[in-house]
């Protein structure tokens, strides 16, 4: 066996004894950490969901003011304030359509508050 061949084969065993230990401290912490969870899963799920919850209205708000703050020339895709835009739009066709618009329903029902 040449020299170079024992150095490569001393090398691979020590990488391999190197990642067998690492191997085994992460199981020991994983195992550590499930004794740590364990029985607090409701509440573990609880703050991940309120954490979710919050994080989307975080990214919603942003993704607002982006729209009016940095007004795009067309409707953008993933932004949902332009989405709800095409939706009233949508809602209005429709109801124009149908023969009642939002501008007329409004001024009814001023008209019939104040006669009352
Ligand atoms: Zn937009």
């Amino acid at each position: 066996m040449s020299k170079k061949t024992t150095f490569l084969a001393v090398v691979a065993t020590l990488t391999l004894a190197v990642l067998v230990y690492h191997t085994s401290l992460l199981r020991s912490e994983i195992l550590s950490l499930r004794e740590e969870t364990s029985g607090h899963a409701d509440d573990i799920y609880f703050l991940m969901k309120s954490d979710s919850a919050r994080l989307y209205t975080i990214m919603d708000t942003e993704v607002r003011i982006l729209h009016y703050a940095k007004p795009h020339k067309h409707p953008m895709w993933a932004c949902p304030e332009c989405a709800e835009q095409k939706n009233r739009e949508k809602l209005d066709a429709q109801k124009e359509i149908q023969g009642e618009s939002r501008h007329k329903h409004g001024a009814e029902g001023v008209g019939e508050a104040g006669s009352k």
